[in-house]
């Protein structure tokens, strides 16, 4: 028996054929359009900064894979590099000279001001694995059970890390995932973000039972929300005064908001130095290049508890793919400071004039950055926390997100996600994001 199958031609069409198969007619919930609605695209190429959907149409990609593009989709030095790694085999199931190669290059570049608190690095595949691995890592360091995490930051879809978290399940309103049991629940202690007391309360009561606090160096998964002056900071201490450890999840902002991530830029900031150090590290997105790849480091001391030097288990057939490594390496071979300098040009140009826009139509709005990544929240003041979040009137923004679209400018579907840009954003492409603004702020404006 044969079977045929009709391409898809139209938006509607392929989401129609893909709820018959796929849950929801997604991969990943955020893509479902759930909180913009309309029917979501699908893509079928990408080059620089337009996407491309199956009915032919391009827009200006402001999403970027949701972050590892930082050059630009499909540059054709990354692509170079992964074709040559393609033909000389898909993976082998055990190691290559190239993981090295990343490994020795994450660590040199998360090295600022006579700081490397890299020394050891694991690569994995997702930032799920990642964090997941690095509690454990704590677990296993610390012997205690507790983790620590602020409520709108999210660190992947592991059982542990589900409670009031942000992106996908800001955007559903989910208060966490059924199917997460009420013990391991129990062990996720949650507090409020950029609330020094509730940390100093938290540690207070459970310090002598708490592994880590694992943090986004500067949350952007319920839209942008950099830490107050001196928050990281207090949090390490805090952390380590109780002999626990301190993640910092870097999967979304590392080696996107500065060569070495928030951590970086925030070594290099006023100050000029480290003055908080976390124990571990977690990356993801721009570290593949648009691959699946991602990683953990820290201290030689933690990391060798992983196997198989040490007691803490973690392995991966897919751990260091060639393919992804290769998509990495030439990834930040090419970001150097001429990248980084563009990408901080063109957030600063589009979330000034994005702002100017809802100003001229009287739309009550701040926009908050951490480096170049920046979001807008429709409140009167800007929000430090999941609650002030998400009592901002969000449903502005589905208008808005949908008034560019309409104009060829993909947006986040979700007012909780950073915008990401690109450094293949050229002029340009800037002022016709920019000519798309006043329509779209006349939209949220009617909301
Ligand atoms: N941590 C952070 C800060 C993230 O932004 C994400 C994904 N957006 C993750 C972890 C999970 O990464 P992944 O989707 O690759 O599992």
């Amino acid at each position: 028996m044969s079977t045929t199958s009709t391409p898809a031609t139209t938006n509607q069409q392929s989401f129609d054929r893909a709820r018959g198969i796929l849950p929801g007619g997604v991969n990943s919930p955020v893509r479902a359009f759930g909180s913009v609605g309309g029917t979501p695209r699908f893509y079928v190429k990408a080059s620089g900064s337009y996407v491309t959907d199956v009915e032919g149409r391009s827009y200006i990609d402001l999403v970027n894979s949701w972050g590892p593009a930082i050059l630009g989709h499909a540059h054709p030095e990354v692509i170079d590099a992964v074709q040559q790694a393609a033909s000389r085999g898909l993976g082998f199931g055990a190691s290559t000279p190239a993981e090295t190669e990343l490994a020795e290059l994450v660590r040199a570049r998360i090295s600022v001001g006579g700081v490397t608190p890299i020394e050891r690095l694991r690569l994995v595949s997702t930032g799920t694995e990642a964090t997941m691995t690095a509690i454990r890592l704590a677990r296993g360091a610390t012997g205690r059970r507790l983790l620590v995490k602020f409520a709108g930051h999210y660190h992947g879809h592991s059982d542990g890390l589900l409670a009031e978290a942000g992106s996908g399940l800001a955007t559903l309103s989910l208060p966490g995932s059924a199917g997460v049991t009420a013990e391991t629940a129990a062990q996720t202690l949650v507090i409020e973000y950029n609330n020094i007391a509730a940390l100093e309360q938290v540690f207070a009561e459970n310090g002598h039972d708490i592994a880590a606090i694992i943090f986004e160096a500067a949350a952007a998964n319920m839209g942008v929300v950099p830490p107050q002056p001196g928050f990281n900071e207090a949090m390490v201490r805090i952390a380590h005064e109780h002999g626990a450890l301190a993640i910092s999840d870097e999967v979304l902002t590392g080696f996107r908001v500065d060569p070495a991530g928030y951590w970086g830029l925030d070594a290099r900031g006023d100050a000029g130095g480290a003055r908080w150090v976390p124990d571990l590290f977690t990356f993801g997105k721009v570290i593949g290049g648009g691959l699946p790849l991602a990683a953990l480091g820290g201290s030689a001391r933690i990391m060798e508890l992983l196997a198989p030097l040490g007691p803490v288990y973690q392995a991966g057939t897919l751990s260091g793919n060639p393919v992804a490594v290769a998509a990495g390496l030439a990834t930040l071979r090419l970001a150097d400071d001429a990248v980084y300098s563009r990408l901080n040009q063109v957030a600063d140009t589009l979330s000034r004039e994005t702002s100017a826009a809802l100003t001229a139509e009287g739309v009550e709005h701040v926009v908050q950055h951490a480096g170049n990544l920046f979001s807008f929240a429709f409140s009167a003041t800007a929000p430090l926390t999941f609650a002030e979040v998400k009592a901002q009137q969000g449903y502005r923004y589905a208008p808005f997100f949908h008034s560019m679209l309409e104009a060829g400018v993909s947006l986040p579907p979700s007012v909780f996600e950073a915008w990401f840009v690109s450094a293949a954003h050229d002029d340009g492409v800037v002022s016709k994001i920019v000519d798309a603004l006043p329509a779209a702020a006349k939209a949220a404006a009617a909301a």
